[in-house]
């Protein structure tokens, strides 16, 4: 019997390592087209970006541990097709390797700025190791950094260019950071911790144009102003990586669809990770989740349900980041809120936001208030109505709210 994973990342790595824990004898075969070990990519906007996390730190497990554990790694050679009527996966290297249940965990990919100029020297994305050491190199030189996009791949990037001494100016269409995330008035909080640290902002517009000559030295934006750049960073979200499971037939809408554990239309196929868009009970619709916490999880619940355990994987999604002096997390969904309540002080960076939709909370961000996760997430499972004067009266218990 051979499981394959296709996709060594977090989640298919994860995934490998929840099959031995669950007693599965079986081949286990990992395929990466990276050539690295599998990897968490949040320091790679964070502590590795600025230089205070070793890359060492970044990798799941060491070459000792898949040997150990008997997962075969094959990396730096990509899956190419995926022949579900012999069930064997056909790699880019022309080998075939037969599976009996195959899991999808390829991630997903920077979207491409689609202007003139993006193929000029200074012109970054950021989700490979190579490419968070090619921005700290960039980084060290100093000098004006634009950079596309106000969502957390660029808020962190520009906390990391400001630590190492850059100008830096974020552009972003939509009228504040996180807009889609987290609605405009707590984006302002993001917009004044960057701002009090000297970046700047311009909001209302987009980058239509980089120009130079062999390297970047302009980019011109949507308002028809012309910025100084040095170096240039595209942080304006991924799109998941479903080529292989659209032309194998499986059933793909944003992501690749799945059910509740995880298998998608074929049987003998899952998906977990970035690339999935899992029905979630919770939630009460399908949703993509591309963050760490979901391939983290998602991962091990794909492996159990694969070894035929009983599997619902209704999470509530969950994303954390770390920018200058505030540490976060975000527990929920604010699609619908009607109301944002906080609990502490905005001011000193030490609060909870609530969003509510009727009276009850449907999603919750704890600023440098450690611990209380669980609560937060126990008040969007609940689903109940609120009663707002306890839940942002920080002397009432939050499982008391
Ligand atoms: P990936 O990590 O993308 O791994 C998928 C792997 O599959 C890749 O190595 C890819 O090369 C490989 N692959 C693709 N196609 C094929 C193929 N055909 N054959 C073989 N292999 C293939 N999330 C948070 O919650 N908090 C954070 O602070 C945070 N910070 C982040 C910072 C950065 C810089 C980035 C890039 C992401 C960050 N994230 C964060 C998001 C988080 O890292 C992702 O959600 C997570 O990596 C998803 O894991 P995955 O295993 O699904 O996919």
């Amino acid at each position: 019997m051979t499981i394959v994973i296709i996709g060594a990342g977090l989640a298919g790595a994860k995934a490998a390592e929840t099959l031995r824990e669950e007693g599965y004898t079986g081949r286990v075969v990992l395929i990466g087209a990276e050539q690295e070990l599998p990897y968490e990519r949040p320091p790679l906007s964070k502590g590795y970006l600025q230089g205070t996390a070793e890359l060492g730190s970044v990798y799941v497990h060491d070459a000792a541990w898949y040997e150990d554990k008997g997962v075969e790694l094959r990396l730096g050679v990509a899956a190419a097709a995926i022949d579900r009527d012999a069930r064997e996966v056909v790699l880019a290297d022309g080998s075939r390797e037969p599976y009996e249940s195959l899991l999808l965990a390829t991630g997903a990919t920077p979207r491409p700025l689609p202007v003139p100029g993006t193929d000029l020297a200074g012109v970054h994305y950021l989700r490979t190791i190579a490419d968070s050491q090619a921005l700290r190199a960039a980084f060290a030189h100093g000098g004006e950094v634009v950079i596309a996009g106000a969502g957390w791949i660029g808020l962190e990037t520009a906390a990391a260019a400001r630590l190492a001494g850059c100008e830096v100016t974020v552009v972003e269409p939509d009228p504040a950071p996180l807009y889609r995330v987290l609605g405009p008035e707590v984006g302002r909080v993001f917009q004044a911790l960057h701002e009090r640290h000297g970046v700047r902002f311009r909001f209302g517009a987009a980058v239509t144009g980089l120009r130079g000559d062999s390297t970047v030295r302009e980019a011109v934006l949507s308002t028809g102003d012309v910025l100084r750049a040095d170096e240039v960073v595209v942080g304006i979200g991924v799109t998941p990586n479903v080529e292989l499971a659209r032309s194998a037939g499986l059933e793909v809408a944003d992501g690749v669809v799945t059910d509740a554990s995880l298998r998608t239309s074929d049987p003998a196929i899952w998906a977990a990770g970035d690339l999935a868009e899992s029905f979630n009970p919770l939630l009460g619709r399908r949703v993509r989740v591309e963050h760490w916490a979901n391939a983290l999880n998602g991962g091990p619940a794909a492996a159990r349900a694969m070894l035929g355990r009983e599997v619902v994987y209704d999470r509530v999604p969950y994303f954390y980041s770390d920018q200058f002096e505030l540490g976060m997390e975000f527990s929920g969904d604010i699609t619908g809120h009607d109301e944002v309540v906080y609990r502490g002080s905005v001011e000193r960076l030490e609060f909870i936001a609530f969003w509510l939709r009727g009276g009850s909370v449907v999603a919750g961000m704890n600023v440098n208030v450690w611990d209380v996760v669980g609560d937060v997430q126990a008040l969007i499972r609940a689903g109940r109505s609120v009663d707002v004067k306890r839940l942002s009266d920080p002397e009432v218990p939050l499982d008391q709210v």
